[in-house]
């Protein structure tokens, strides 16, 4: 297959906004962007609430300085500062580009773009698109890439990162139309595949979020960086576990528990239910836990609470956040004009991921980096997460990264040769490994072990986690990814061949489920969105530092790399 100065494996907001970065830096380059699905049904077309950014527009007190407090002090002082600083610093930049793309942004009165409040941000500096904020961002970018030249490589699953010797050099791609393999080398390559949510049962993320750049990078022996941190969105509707946004919360919405007590009082009196993710979460479960959650039909005891938007009217709702009160409508029968919403968290993002430095190169440890290889977006850890994120910053991270990182990768391919290796080895090896998974005569279906491997991190390794529970969670994993060799296809065909994917995405699906729990496991102390009931407090002492987690089919070996601390020393986390 031709070869391209730059290869970007992603269609979501990451790998568009590089994409269109790297051309307009300098035209003359050859860019391919491959996505297993089309581009526009990437799991950032699902955004709702917003992307942060301090215009000043609704609150002229807010400052980047602000942005970055809330964000550091939401990660629990784990995120790098350098990089809040830049996330932060170049927000208004990138959201104002985003607007002369063409991206429809929810307006004030005065015509200026509107700015909601958010969980965690002292300031209301979430700009939106009503609730389809994704859908218009994502959109606007598609069609620019287009535009300028980007050629896009939909329905192609990549399998295989070509890495010799801590240089990238190519990937290894099947169609989804017709099963050939091909291998495309490229000077430069962009992971920015997107989140795991579908590690767990329960998830708020589209089926495609299987986590395949993070284990691609595993597999050629890349760290990945706190991977412990999984964020578990609070609202997930119950019991499909799709997102019903924080803007609703943003908006005034309640939360309340059996008793009709809008119990968030007890866990953050401040800022109530626009409290971070990790902390209302955690107040959720704990409600439930102790007897006062709800059952859908309002009787106590149930293992959900009500997210109750009453109060705020008809007219508000329709107009603010009209695509979650047609999912309440849609998959749970609920009228949330008359009738509170049955919500519990649901996992949601991922704050770690491959490990990079501010200009997404992609480190291969503390200290060195790869060559020819960026990350960027939810596949990334560059840190401006931490140990939890809060709401809006990660479109905003896909933003300001996606650009800075296709600003650097176009500079990069101008010095760099294309890299020379054995293309034909590569493709017959995939070959063999999809032959081989096509001839089997095992006896295990794939859904089934998806399933338990599903059920297995969510009830091993949830909001609330103990060594014990978890080392047990690690050797069930273990004991599932036996079954894998077990596995058998029925669909033996070329063209469309969905359950040969789900396959190989399980695969991919067990290696990060062991990266996480052997990553938390290893963390001994609560931070953040990792809440160990046998290390109830933060260590900073001991723990004040990245994980780095190293797969081998052997086993994985966990090490640490220092935090960026810059103006923001660490404190206590109250809200
Ligand atoms: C329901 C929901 C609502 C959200 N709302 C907000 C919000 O309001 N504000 C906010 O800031 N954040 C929000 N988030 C988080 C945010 O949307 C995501 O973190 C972000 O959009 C991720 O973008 P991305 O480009 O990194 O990845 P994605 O958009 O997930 O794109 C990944 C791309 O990689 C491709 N891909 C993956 N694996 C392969 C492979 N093996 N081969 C080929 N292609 C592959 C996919 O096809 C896709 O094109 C939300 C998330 C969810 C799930």
């Amino acid at each position: 297959m031709r070869a391209y100065d730059v290869v970007i494996v992603g269609g979501g907001l990451a790998g568009c906004r590089a994409a269109l970065e790297i051309a307009r830096t300098n035209e003359k380059l050859s860019v391919a962007a491959i996505a297993k699905t089309h581009p526009i049904r990437s799991h950032s077309v699902a955004a709702q609430g917003g992307i942060a950014a301090v215009l000043q527009n609704v609150d002229p007190d807010d400052s980047w300085e602000a942005h970055a407090f809330d964000t550091v002090k939401g990660s629990d002082y784990l995120a790098d500062q350098d990089a809040v600083e830049i996330l932060t610093r170049s927000a208004p930049d990138v959201v104002i580009d985003l607007e002369h793309m063409g991206v429809l942004f929810s307006r004030l009165p005065d015509g200026r773009v509107a700015q909601r409040a958010f969980g965690g941000h002292s300031h209301r500096r979430t700009c939106y698109a009503a609730d389809k904020t994704g859908h218009a961002i994502l959109h606007e970018l598609v069609n620019n890439i287009r535009r300028v030249g980007v050629e896009i490589y939909d329905e192609w699953y990549a399998m295989q990162l070509v890495f010799e010797e801590g240089e990238a050099k190519g990937i290894v791609m099947y169609s989804l139309l017709d099963g050939s393999i091909e291998v495309m080398p490229a000077k430069a390559l962009l992971l920015a595949t997107g989140g795991y949510g579908r590690v767990f049962n329960t998830t708020s993320n589209d089926f495609a979020s299987t986590g395949d750049g993070l284990a691609m990078a595993a597999l050629a022996g890349i760290p990945l960086e706190d991977m412990e941190f999984v964020q578990f969105h609070p609202t997930g509707l119950y019991p499909a576990g799709v997102l019903i946004s924080e803007a609703v919360r943003g908006e005034g919405a309640y939360l309340i528990n059996a008793a009709g007590d809008r119990f968030m009082a007890s866990y953050a009196p401040q800022q109530m239910e626009l409290a971070p993710r990790d902390i209302t979460s955690r107040a959720i479960t704990r409600e439930i836990r102790a007897g006062r959650g709800v059952h859908p039909d309002g009787s106590a005891g149930g293992p959900c609470v009500f997210l109750d938007l009453r109060h705020m009217g008809r007219e508000k709702i329709m107009s603010r956040v009209p695509f979650c009160w047609e999912e309440a409508h849609r998959l749970a029968g609920v009228d949330a004009v008359e009738q509170p919403i049955p919500v519990r968290p649901t996992a949601h993002y991922s704050m770690g991921g491959i490990p990079v430095n501010v200009d997404g190169r992609v480190r291969c440890g503390p200290d060195g980096l790869t060559a020819g290889l960026f990350a960027a977006g939810e596949s990334a850890c560059v840190s401006v997460h931490g140990a939890n994120r809060l709401g809006s910053n990660s479109l905003l991270e896909c933003a300001v990264f996606g650009r800075r990182v296709g600003a650097e990768i176009a500079h990069y391919v101008g010095t760099r040769k294309l890299p020379e290796f054995d293309e034909a080895r590569y493709r017959d090896r995939a070959r063999d490994t999809v032959r081989e998974l096509l001839n089997r005569s095992g006896s295990t279906r794939i859904n089934a072990l998806r399933t338990a491997v599903q059920d297995c991190t969510s009830e091993y390794c949830g909001v609330f986690r103990t060594a014990e529970v978890m080392q047990t969670g690690l050797e069930r994993l273990q004991a599932l990814e036996q079954q894998y060799d077990d596995v058998f296809l029925d669909d033996k065909g070329d063209c469309w061949n969905t359950e040969l994917i789900e396959a190989l995405e399980l695969r991919n699906l067990i290696v990060v489920g062991k990266t996480i729990l052997a990553s938390a496991i290893a963390r001994r102390e609560s931070r953040g969105a990792h809440a160990r009931e046998d290390c109830p407090k933060r260590d900073d002492a001991n723990f004040l530092q990245h994980t780095l987690a190293y797969y081998s089919p052997a086993g994985i070996e966990i090490g640490y790399m220092p935090v960026t601390i810059k103006r923001f020393p660490p404190k206590e986390r109250k809200y």
